[in-house]
């Protein structure tokens, strides 16, 4: 854990946030400014800071984070409508908080990348 983080704070519950979905390596919570109306972030509970930062032996978090999404996609009824996954890195690519998420967006149509 990075104390200074957000995010491992809330894996912590040192802060709130309200959790849809938890695993050992997993977290999903809803995300506090919500740009659709399903707008999950799904994280690894081991602190990494961006998408460059993971390490090619570490690579199977992406694909951890992308099944778990599609998962709570399911459970939220949105898998057959569709949504949207969404990594963003470093400051050009909009990142905001440095450890890793996943966006899941849905529940609208969703439009150009912006
Ligand atoms: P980024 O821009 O880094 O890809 O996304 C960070 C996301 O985290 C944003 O969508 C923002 O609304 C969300 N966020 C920032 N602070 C908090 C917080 O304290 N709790 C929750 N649940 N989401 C947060
Ligand atoms: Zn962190």
């Amino acid at each position: 854990m990075k104390p200074d983080c957000l995010f491992c704070r809330i894996v912590a519950r040192q802060l709130p946030s309200d959790v849809v979905y938890e695993d050992d390596a997993v977290l999903a919570f809803n995300d506090i400014n919500p740009q659709a109306p399903t707008h999950v972030l799904i994280i690894p509970k081991r602190h990494v800071a961006t998408v460059n930062d993971v390490a090619d032996a570490d690579a199977g978090v992406f694909s951890t984070l992308v099944l778990r999404a599609r998962e709570i996609a399911g459970r939220l009824g949105i898998a057959s409508a569709g949504y949207r996954l969404l990594f963003n890195c470093n400051e050009a690519g909009g990142q905001t908080v440095y450890h890793l998420h996943l966006h899941l967006l849905g529940g609208r149509q969703l439009k150009g990348l912006g």
